[in-house]
């Protein structure tokens, strides 16, 4: 029986908390061997937070999320940063910031715009924009428009070659120097070793790592992280910074396993950044 791509979503994360309570010693070790932590506690360390780059809401053709409904989500699941990155658009992040900023404590919920912008080659994330950037440009013409106002240029789901949409290799080699920040843990990646190539290329190129729920249904929000040292985060560079000492974590689900993911660390530290 086929089922619709959101039936065979839900059964699988249905699925997938069941076994990650039922997680065998053997399974640990399996996942452990891959460079993976299992984690019974998703709460951050004292003195740490979490924060999400990649987050979609009705502002995006192939999303319901109404963005009211984000800041509870966001601080049921202890995201003190969020970005809102929709395809091709900016209004219901900045709606959404506008809001945040009117009626909570900075200290609670930061809400940074971006947007998941449509090149001729694969998809390009913006973070910190003011102007929306149009879909259709070339991936070096998308950078270009996101550095002159000051954002900041983020990699989503760089390796997987079942992601239809992501960046294509040969445009990658072409704006590798304008990367910012990769996703390296992406929690619908199709197979753990996208994640993994998505390090091994950041530490390649001294690009700072985090992760992206790329969440198109509102219970996403939360199965991927990455976990920075407390502080605020307003600008471009306070999130570098934070980034500096962040580890990227989250729920990762498989069909066949499903487990609470921490990616990296002590590697992460040798990481010699290029910046
Ligand atoms: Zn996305």
């Amino acid at each position: 029986m086929v089922l619709p791509d959101e039936e065979l979503e839900l059964k699988r994360g249905s699925e997938a908390e069941e076994q990650v309570e039922r997680l065998t010693p053997e399974e640990t070790k399996e996942v452990e061997a891959l460079g993976a932590v299992v984690r019974e506690d998703e709460k951050p360390e004292p003195g740490k937070m979490k924060i999400d780059l990649h987050c979609h809401t009705e502002y995006s053709s192939d999303c319901a999320t109404p963005i009211s409904l984000i800041p509870a989500r966001c601080q049921s699941t202890g995201i003190r940063v969020q970005a809102i990155t929709d395809h091709n658009e900016i209004e219901g992040a900045r709606l959404l910031k506008q809001r945040v900023e009117d009626t909570m404590d900075p200290q609670d919920l930061t809400i940074i715009v971006g947007e998941e912008v449509s090149t001729t080659e694969g998809e390009i994330i913006g973070l910190f924009l003011v102007e929306q950037i149009p879909a259709g440009l070339s991936p070096e013409d998308t950078v270009k428009a996101i550095k002159e106002q000051g954002g900041l240029v983020v990699l989503p789901h760089g390796f997987d070659p079942l992601k239809r949409f992501r960046l294509k290799p040969t445009a990658l080699e072409r704006v590798i120097d304008e990367i910012d920040i990769i996703e390296t843990f992406n929690a619908r990646i199709s197979n753990l070793k996208w994640n993994q190539a998505a390090v091994e290329w950041a530490q390649a190129h001294g690009v700072l790592m985090s992760a992206g729920t790329d969440a198109h249904r509102l219970s996403d929000i939360g199965t991927a992280w990455a976990e920075v040292p407390y502080r605020s985060i307003h600008h471009p560079e306070q999130l570098l910074d934070a980034l500096k000492d962040g580890v990227p974590a989250g729920i990762w689900v498989h069909p066949a396993l499903a487990f609470l993911y921490k990616s990296w660390d002590r590697t992460l530290r040798r990481l010699k950044l290029r910046k």
